[in-house]
């Protein structure tokens, strides 16, 4: 008996809906190491896209203990942290964090997707309501349905819609969850608004500060440093350590018992293999130069003011943002599209952002400033981006 078609996997078709929507993508194949200048093909481009925001991912101090690491402890870690992967390099770096972060404790997960997934799905239950900002980091939605909680968002960085819902919530416990940069917008989350919120509605927060951390706050500390919050205000805090810190992998940082917790629980934990022992050794050395090198942090942010205060001489439409996520506001991902592929026959790699990355019709360039980038480099960003900006439209 013939099969009725849709039951066919017609991936053909899925692929070609994609292309013809300007939603096509496509990768890179980069020849070098990330730097505000990357080779692809052969060429040269000012690398405008990374989230190396401090320019750390090839600092030659961090290669030096990432080769003096791999020597003592080879490359693969070899096990899950429960069985027998758990390095000092492990420890100590934990240790570590946990005082950057002003925290009882840290724990290291291999990704950022899986701390978010691991931290909300051992907190929440059937019985639980996990509340996200709208613009949320897709692993932070992925995390709250995989925990089988009701999945309740609330408007962009608007805490009184977020208590109209808390107030109505029939939840046994809420979470309360957000980007504290956000990762596609580069605006911060109003946290000391989300915090009493919470703190009025018995709700528990969480930041990921994938973003924050590294640039923001005095001494790099992220987004709840810059907000002067503990860890009473905040209780869970997740950072990357693959974006400014140069590195790979990601971390949770709140109590005792929230680790101890996520080390019983945390499925995205238990059930994976740690990250090498060398990755953490190059991330305590990162942590270092955030300390010695805080020229970073200062040229970054000097750039940030110079690019925005260029690009409003120029009226190009930057939505606002104080951090090193810089977005071009666009609209229509074929316009979005087109002006990323000029500016690459330019020389400039920024990436087009699509949909469903962010919402339909808000497609945009993300600019990312990095304290590797020059003022020259700026000033030729914007030179290109009014030359690109002015023939597309
Ligand atoms: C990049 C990112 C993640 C994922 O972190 P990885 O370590 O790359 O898996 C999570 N949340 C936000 C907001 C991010 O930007």
């Amino acid at each position: 008996m013939e099969q009725p078609s849709n039951r066919s996997f017609n991936l053909a078709e899925g692929l070609a809906d994609k292309k013809r929507q300007h939603l096509y993508r496509k990768r890179l194949e980069v020849e070098s190491p990330q730097g505000a200048e990357i080779q692809i093909d052969g060429r040269s481009y000012h690398n405008f896209c990374s989230n190396d925001y401090l320019g750390l991912a090839n600092h030659p101090e961090l290669v030096r203990s990432f080769q003096a690491a791999a020597n003592t402890y080879g490359v693969g870690s070899g096990a899950s942290h429960l069985i027998n992967g758990h390095s000092s390099a492990h420890q100590n770096l934990e240790l570590e964090l946990a005082e950057f972060t002003g925290r009882d404790r840290a724990l290291l997960f291999s990704t950022g997707y899986m701390a978010n997934l691991g931290v909300i799905s051992a907190l929440c239950g059937r019985h639980d309501v996990v509340f996200e900002d709208r613009l949320n980091h897709a692993s932070l939605i992925d995390a709250a349905q995989l925990s089988r909680a009701k999945l309740k968002r609330y408007r962009h960085n608007d805490a009184a819609h977020l208590e109209t819902l808390l107030e109505n919530s029939t939840g046994q416990r809420n979470l309360v969850v957000t980007d504290g940069v956000f990762s596609m917008d580069g605006d911060i989350a109003p946290m000391p608004e989300l915090a009493s919120a919470c703190a009025k509605h018995q709700a528990w927060l969480m930041v990921d500060d994938a973003h924050g951390i590294g640039f923001l706050g005095k001494d790099g500390g992220g987004t709840l440093q810059q907000f002067g919050q503990s860890q009473q205000d905040v209780p869970i805090l997740m950072g990357t350590l693959g974006k400014a810190l140069g590195t790979f992998g990601a971390f949770i940082a709140g109590s005792e018992e929230l680790i101890e917790t996520l080390i019983q629980n945390a499925r995205t934990y238990i059930y994976t293999t740690a990250l090498p022992p060398a990755v953490a050794q190059a991330t305590r050395t990162s942590l270092q130069l955030l300390k010695t090198e805080s020229w970073r942090q200062q040229h970054l942010a000097q750039l940030i003011s110079s690019f925005r205060k260029g690009a409003e001489q120029l009226g190009l439409n930057l939505m606002p943002s104080n951090t090193p996520i810089q977005p071009l506001y666009i609209g229509e991902a074929s316009a979005a599209m087109k002006i990323s592929e000029q500016l690459r026959q330019q020389g400039f790699l920024i990436s087009a952002i699509r949909p469903p990355t962010v919402p339909a019709g808000t497609s945009r360039l993300r600019i990312t400033l990095t304290a590797g980038h020059s003022q020259q480099q700026i000033n030729a960003l914007l030179e290109a981006l009014q030359q690109a900006c002015k023939t597309t439209s």
